[in-house]
């Protein structure tokens, strides 16, 4: 079977299946217990795959290419999951109450290399363009004291995140995607990226980092616009290291 009939064929079946598999995703308000064994099983073969590529190459790996290293790795995705995956996906986030618009239109989209830059010693791709220039604006206005510290996502490395996300919240997608956004939502993929001061830890996402000297520099001078603002109408929380680079909704 060659991959375009494989790929439809899942299709049908993720169609058939999600209608009567509401236990596995939620759409609703209503909370699950614990992570059902199709989230479980997808982050151990995800988890396989990044420690395969490692930790820089997996931000912006392919649909595809994840599918191929997780076969290579003897863990390869069944037609169940390649659905579940697709019904996460192409569905509507705004039945779980995530708001924000849709950045990615195919799951299959590849974001070639020699659109990209990497960013020395943060792990972490910046597309060529409007999001380089707006970092080389950043380093040269704050120097040492700031990093990048998420750059462009692929829809893999989105999905990743996003199922982390909804085990860790046992299952919540309104709670998930609260944080992090659906793949194919995330304006990571398009150009976005998360910036934050050397040394603050985990205070770089959380509000806190609004108290910053990097922060007040940058927003305070008008270098920066933040994607998601306090009080913004996409369900998500208010986050002052996400800069917005390109496209969407005005929030303020
Ligand atoms: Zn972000």
């Amino acid at each position: 079977m060659d991959r375009r009939s494989f790929l439809s064929l899942a299709v049908v079946c993720s169609t058939t299946l999600a209608l009567g598999s509401n236990e596995e995703f939620i759409p609703s308000s209503v909370s699950m217990k614990k992570i059902t064994p199709t989230v479980s099983n997808l982050l151990d073969k995800l988890n396989a795959v990044q420690n395969h590529v490692g930790y820089v190459k997996f931000n912006i790996i392919s649909f595809d290419e994840m599918l191929k290293i997780a076969a290579e790795c003897n863990k390869p995705l069944t037609p169940y999951e390649i659905g579940y995956i697709e019904t996460i996906f192409y569905g509507d986030p705004r039945r779980y109450g995530f708001f924000g618009e849709r950045t990615v239109p195919r799951l299959t989209a590849v974001t070639p290399e020699k659109d990209l830059i990497y960013i020395k010693k943060t792990g972490h791709f910046l597309l060529k363009g409007a999001a380089t220039e707006k970092y080389a604006t950043i380093k040269s206005l704050i120097g040492n004291d700031v990093i990048l510290t998420s750059g462009v996502r692929a829809p893999v490395k989105q999905l990743h995140l996003f199922l982390k996300k909804m085990a860790s919240e046992g299952g919540n997608l309104r709670l998930a995607s609260t944080s992090i956004a659906p793949p194919g939502f995330t304006f990571h993929s398009v150009g976005d990226f998360d910036i934050g001061k050397v040394g603050y830890g985990y205070g770089n996402f959380s509000e806190k980092f609004q108290e910053t000297d990097v922060f007040k520099k940058l927003y305070n001078g008008g270098y920066i616009t933040i994607r998601y603002t306090n009080g913004n109408p996409f369900g998500v929380r208010y986050e002052p290291w996400h800069i917005k680079v390109t496209g969407g909704n005005e929030t303020a």
